[in-house]
């Protein structure tokens, strides 16, 4: 391969095949995506030597999951701060491996990978490699916020090593399959830890309506997933007189009892991440992103972007690992918020939102729920669910819940949800029809629904009147995709495109092994969900 750099692992890859030339659509520079290459070939030479080490650190887990995340689409942009991340996996090997460290020979067993050889492999090889490297990145996410809340597992994070150093290997499609799944399974598990950590940490979800509301004087909008975080923001701003707004996919963040007790987390400021350039623009506030999805910042408004954890701007401030919000703190009364309360709405025009829908509110509705199915109250489920994305199309999304029947329920997660959640389709059988259940990582909830729902039923959770209709756009989506897959979920339907690293053979394998398809029409994909299920 001899353009400037190759990526295509999100949704918005350059002509549907792969960004190549001097800049990513998302923003990312030639040299950083070479970077980014580096360092993920710096990282499955780590791995490679914690396989062979009898108890790796934890330190080098550590490394590994903060290395993945840092390549997910839209965290980091900042050629430093990955060149001293690919520094600190080499100094992390040669702790493991020091005398291979020192060695002249390249035996290669411990060696940084080249990952242009991935990207020059076989179209099959490098399609399921590529679903093992892209689905490794998005689970490190969710490691990374389990592990700062005090949680990890063993066995997530040995398939870390596993799984990456799979991609060094001379494999084939048989070899490579099954550790595609093994992603999905392992991911489970990895969301379950991160549901327990979150529920363990802040309480049990409850719903809550989140205005759309910004109240005058001076505020802060905080985005990306990392709840910790925002914990942090609201203790040191505990009774300054600022107000904070959750953005994206921190929405859910005012279901948790622990977080939403300070009277300072007001409401929801924007829709999806795709909106930032245009709703940030001379925004009178700082914004802290946590995590992804960071675009380019504009110049209206970048002296008011703050960064923290994996995510990193050139030119924009860090808060480093001390987590000390003051400079956030400073900008945010320095700039004193907006002189009159500020009305915003949603995509279609609500002055609100609902979200807290999370498993054990679901679930302590269960024999109402399965009542309600037997009675004809309710004649559908849809998980309507994943990422948004700035391409056109995904309004399909807005349409297909719009038309979805009276007596159905939409279960949404993650920030697809801006396309639908300030609408309000009324109720059914005492529930409102469209149930946030939170973050990405929430679909752990939503499959626990599912399975005891199946259980309720007395049959698999393909038989239920359950249809999955799914957006993505990076990489977390991915590793959500295998999970669903690893549990048998049939019928899965796509959008707003499949993705351009699964090749005509391997996309044949799902569709065969799975009946996986791309969105069409709303009209059209309701008549066939609705039918196949009647
Ligand atoms: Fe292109 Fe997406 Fe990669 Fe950015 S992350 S370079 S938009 S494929």
């Amino acid at each position: 391969m001899d353009s400037k750099m190759f990526c295509f692992q999100c949704e918005q890859t350059a002509g549907c095949t792969g960004c190549k030339g001097s800049a990513g659509v998302c923003g990312k520079k030639s040299d950083t995506a070479n970077l980014q290459d580096e360092l993920t070939g710096a990282l499955i030479g780590l791995a490679r030597a914690a396989k062979e080490s009898a108890a790796p650190a934890d330190s080098t887990y550590r490394t590994i999951i903060d290395g993945l995340f840092t390549t997910v689409t839209n965290v980091n942009f900042d050629d430093e701060a990955i060149r001293a991340m690919t520094d600190r996996a080499h100094s992390e090997k040669k702790k493991l491996v020091p005398a291979c460290c020192a060695c002249g020979l390249s035996c290669g067993s411990d060696s940084d990978f080249d990952v242009k050889e991935l990207w020059d492999a076989n179209e099959d090889i490098r399609s399921l490699k590529s679903l093992i490297l892209f689905g490794l990145r998005g689970m490190a996410a969710y490691a990374s916020h389990a592990r700062v809340l005090g949680y990890h597992d063993d066995e997530v994070d040995r398939f870390f090593c596993d799984g990456l150093s799979a991609i060094g290997e001379e494999l084939g499609m048989e070899q490579l399959l099954p550790v595609v799944m093994k992603v999905g399974e392992i991911n489970l598990k990895c969301m379950g830890l991160l549901d327990k950590a979150n529920t363990g940490t802040y309480g049990t979800p409850v719903p809550v309506k989140v205005p759309l509301k910004v109240e005058k004087g001076p505020f802060i909008v905080i985005t990306g997933h990392d709840l910790k975080d925002l914990k942090l923001l609201l203790e040191q701003t505990s009774g300054k007189g600022i107000n904070i707004y959750t953005h994206g996919e921190m929405l859910p963040a005012h279901a948790y009892p622990e977080l939403k007790k300070y009277p300072q987390l007001k409401g929801n400021f924007g829709t999806a991440w795709q909106n930032q350039q245009k709703e940030f623009d001379g925004i009178p506030a700082p914004i802290l992103y946590t995590t992804n999805c960071l675009m380019p910042p504009k110049a209206s408004y970048f002296d008011r972007v703050f960064t923290t954890g994996e995510v990193s701007f050139p030119g924009a401030v860090h808060i480093d690992e001390d987590k000390d919000f003051t400079p956030v703190i400073e900008k945010a009364l320095e700039l004193g918020g907006y002189a009159d309360d500020r009305q915003f709405t949603g995509i279609n025009g609500g002055q609100e939102v609902t979200t807290g829908f999370g498993r054990e509110t679901v679930l302590s509705n269960a024999g109402a729920i399965v009542d309600a199915v037997k009675d004809g109250k309710i004649s559908h489920f849809f998980l309507v669910a994943g990422c948004d994305g700035a391409k056109p199309g995904r309004n399909y999304y807005t349409e297909f819940v719009k038309q979805t029947p009276k007596d159905s329920i939409v279960l949404t997660l993650a920030c697809g949800k801006y396309r639908f959640n300030d609408l309000d389709l009324g109720t059914v059988a005492g529930l409102p029809r469209i149930l946030d259940m939170g973050q990405c990582n929430d679909a752990y909830g939503a499959i626990q629904v599912a399975v005891a729902l199946a259980g309720a039923f007395g049959c698999g959770v393909n038989d239920l009147p359950l249809s999955f209709v799914l957006s993505w756009y990076e990489q977390k989506a991915v590793c959500i995709l295998l999970t669903l897959l690893h549990l048998g979920i049939q019928n899965i339907l796509l959008g707003p495109s499949l993705p351009a690293f699964l090749s005509p053979n391997v996309l044949n394998f799902l569709v065969e092994n799975y009946h996986i398809g791309p969105i069409s029409t709303p009209e059209a994909d309701l008549k066939k969900l609705l039918g196949a299920k009647a």
